[in-house]
């Protein structure tokens, strides 16, 4: 632990994890109590927001999925500015900054603006939805590779991803914002080739009170993702990884029965 990381005038993006407070790295809770000023994300859960202190200013710079509240450029604009008058300015971002964060357009617009700037990294919510279900990302010998991809696109943009190499059968592929695409992600893994069978998982608020886990096969996972609200953050885990099977028996993969089961 070092108390010179954080002098005025400097910013540090924190990794809030998914939601759960626990969540926090010990880096991230030292920060919080040591910053200033707090700008966060909507996805930022409330426990970890009430971590903020009373004499800490807290902006809310929250972008939800089709409702942006503020843009990137804002954004940036109102952090440098901050750090610029002299604030330790935290930005706190949802699971790991380094994961669909935006994290590059700050760090690039403080350093523009002379702005010192440091990452902490936290648990991203694939991470949490994997260990909420009690599996894994991967699995020794079936689950060899791992693709974080999100399925968020500018409206009247295609969902333009590499499907062949997403559908290899030793692939475990973890979709953030895909709500809204489940359907076609399932339809082009299928057609690329992948096992309309595949184990999926969709974890919905993963880590929070109302967490939600489902679990059911890739053919019904525009089925799996109706009953999820817009409001609420899911990711999707699609792989043999995260078959029940894989839990109750590693290194052995049979047939799960069950066609769907939630839980
Ligand atoms: N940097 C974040 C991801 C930001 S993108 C991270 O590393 O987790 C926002 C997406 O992350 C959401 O649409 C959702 O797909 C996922 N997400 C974030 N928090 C989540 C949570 N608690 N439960 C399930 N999914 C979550």
């Amino acid at each position: 632990m070092r108390h010179d990381d954080f002098p005025a005038g400097s910013v540090w993006l924190v990794g809030a994890g998914p939601g759960d407070p626990e969540l926090l790295t010990g880096k991230a809770l030292r920060l919080i109590a040591a910053a200033d000023m707090v700008f966060h994300d909507a996805l930022v859960g409330p426990g970890v927001l009430d971590l903020i202190g009373l004499d800490t200013q807290r902006i809310s710079v929250g972008k939800r999925s089709g409702r942006h509240s503020k843009d990137q450029s804002t954004i940036d604009a109102l952090i440098v500015g901050a750090a610029l008058a002299g604030h330790r300015v935290v930005r706190l971002k949802g699971g790991d900054p380094a994961i669909f964060g935006r994290t590059a357009e700050e760090v690039s617009a403080c350093r523009a603006a002379g702005v010192p700037v440091r990452i902490c990294p936290g648990i991203t919510a694939a991470s949490a939805a994997v260990a909420a279900a009690g599996g894994s990302l991967t699995l020794r010998g079936a689950a060899r590779q791992l693709s974080f991809v999100t399925a968020h696109v500018k409206a009247g943009q295609p969902l333009d991803l590499d499907w062949g190499a997403l559908a290899k059968a030793d692939a475990t592929l973890a979709v953030y914002m895909g709500r809204a695409a489940a359907s076609l992600v399932a339809q082009q893994l299928t057609r690329a080739g992948r096992a309309a069978d595949t184990p999926v998982l969709v974890v919905v608020n993963a880590s929070l009170p109302n967490e939600r886990i489902i679990r059911g096969r890739l053919s019904a996972l525009a089925f799996l993702v109706e009953a999820v609200s817009d409001d609420d953050p899911a990711v999707l885990v699609i792989g043999d990884a995260v078959s029940m099977d894989a839990v109750l028996a590693p290194g052995s993969l049979r047939q799960v029965g069950q066609v769907l089961e939630r839980t």
